[in-house]
């Protein structure tokens, strides 16, 4: 592949998109608008600004009336494409505006779309763009969003909510400093389908709580996990209800669509729309790189930096818990227990080695009883686990002690390599 570094300048016609990525370790790409209007992902870009796009960025500047761009720094693709379904996720967004609108004069719950689609279509990418649409009209929509393995808005393995107000940042997407999050802790819904609705249904009935009406309003926009087929259908649907959503926006497949048109609710909308040509599948290894990058960003910061803390807890003074316990053949279950009861058990655990390098989610929870349906505070790494002692060693972002001693565990890992 050639790689070009220096200085390239781009002169786009009305309606087309420059595409680039940026792929090597340590690479930075400068991208300014020199003229014109443009917009990255539906955020308006400000003339003469340099934007620094890191490596693993993908990005589209997309115009609507022609513009002049200029990349700085080596980029592994460049060019400018003419075909661009902009005009279909526009025409979503208006659609959407006019029940804002209506909403509003009725004084009743903005619309909720879904976005669904299988890996790799540009679902999260839509939802960025009708969210930027919407702030840029003064809304403050909702997002939500159920997808676990990838962090946009919170830790991976927990699904979240945010209010947005501001147009994303091109460069940095969503940063976000208190998302509502809930806890899973694992990195497919698949792992624990029972576990995995009951968060769902919790995170729908707190983040309707509108602060105000222009939340109200303004609706909710919610991104979804990968659909798998076979296996993501109970999910959705479970979601579906959980959030009444309107309308569900199917991102390229029309086996799914007809799938889901099969088994939807008939006043739910189902409407198949096309992915955009530029959008780029990421291998594994950068799926695991993105997750890595979010988990430290969580406690070391990035553009600015955060200095995280470091600190031990006795096992004494905490509570952590694990989210099921292991599945019993039924001929093993007490009488009147069925075998799926214990997927969702919330079991007390001791700590051991095994919880070395471990996400832990801190809840506001007081006890458990109350996790399902409690949100998280933040979350710690297990940094050293001493058994004679009985001590912990947490990375935390917060000074010690911690705030609330109910922990809960995930599958997520970091190594603390600082
Ligand atoms: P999904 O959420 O369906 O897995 P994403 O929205 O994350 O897909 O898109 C995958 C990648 O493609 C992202 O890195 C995104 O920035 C990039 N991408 C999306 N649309 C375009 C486009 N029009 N041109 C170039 N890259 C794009
Ligand atoms: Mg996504």
């Amino acid at each position: 592949m050639v790689e070009e570094e220096h200085t390239q300048e781009f002169i786009l016609e009305k309606e087309c998109e420059l595409r680039f990525e940026v792929e090597s370790k340590g690479q930075k790409v400068e991208l300014e608008l020199k003229s014109g209007l443009a917009e990255v992902f539906g955020t308006e870009l400000v003339k003469q600004k340099k934007y620094k796009f890191s490596n693993g960025s993908k990005v589209a500047v997309f115009t609507w009336h022609g513009c002049t761009l200029q990349l700085t720094g080596r980029t592994e693709v460049a060019y400018i494409a003419k075909e661009t379904p902009m005009s279909i996720y526009s025409n979503c967004h208006q659609a959407l505006e006019e029940l804002r609108k209506k909403a509003d004069e009725d004084d009743l719950p903005g619309p909720v779309v879904m976005i669904v689609g299988p890996r790799d279509v540009g679902k999260t990418t839509l939802c960025k763009i009708l969210l930027n649409y919407a702030a840029r009209m003064h809304r403050r929509p909702t997002y939500v969003d159920l997808d676990v393995t990838r962090a946009q808005i919170c830790m991976p393995g927990c699904i979240g909510a945010i209010r947005v107000e501001r147009q994303l940042n091109p460069a940095e997407g969503f940063h976000v400093q208190s998302p509502l999050t809930y806890h899973f802790g694992k990195l497919s819904p698949n792992d624990n389908i029972d576990h995995y609705n009951i968060a769902v249904t919790e995170l729908a009935k707190h983040s309707k709580l509108a602060d105000n009406k222009k939340t109200k309003f303004s609706g909710t926009i919610i991104n979804t996990p990968a659909w798998v087929k076979g296996e993501s259908e109970k999910l959705i649907l479970h979601a579906i209800k959980s959030f009444k959503v309107d309308a569900v926006l199917v991102l390229d497949q029309e086996r799914l669509y007809n799938e889901l048109v099969k088994i939807k609710p008939e006043s739910l909308k189902a409407i198949l729309i096309p992915k955009s040509g530029g959008v780029v599948a990421k291998s594994q290894l950068q799926r695991d790189e993105i997750r890595e990058i979010f988990i430290k960003e969580y406690f070391y910061g990035g553009r600015i930096p955060l200095y995280p803390h470091s600190f031990e807890v006795k096992w004494s003074d905490v509570n952590i818990f694990k989210i099921g316990a292991p599945l019993l053949p039924s001929s093993c279950m007490p009488v009147g227990m069925k075998v799926e009861d214990n997927s969702t058990k919330i079991v007390n655990i001791t700590p051991s080695l095994s919880i070395l390098h471990h996400v832990l989610c801190v809840t506001f929870a007081q006890s458990a009883e109350t996790i399902f349906e409690t949100n998280l505070a933040g979350f710690v790494v297990v940094t050293n686990v001493d058994v004679d002692r009985q001590c912990l060693t947490l990375l935390s972002p917060q000074p010690g002690p911690l705030m609330h001693n109910h922990l809960i565990l995930s599958d997520l890992q970091f190594m603390d390599t600082h």
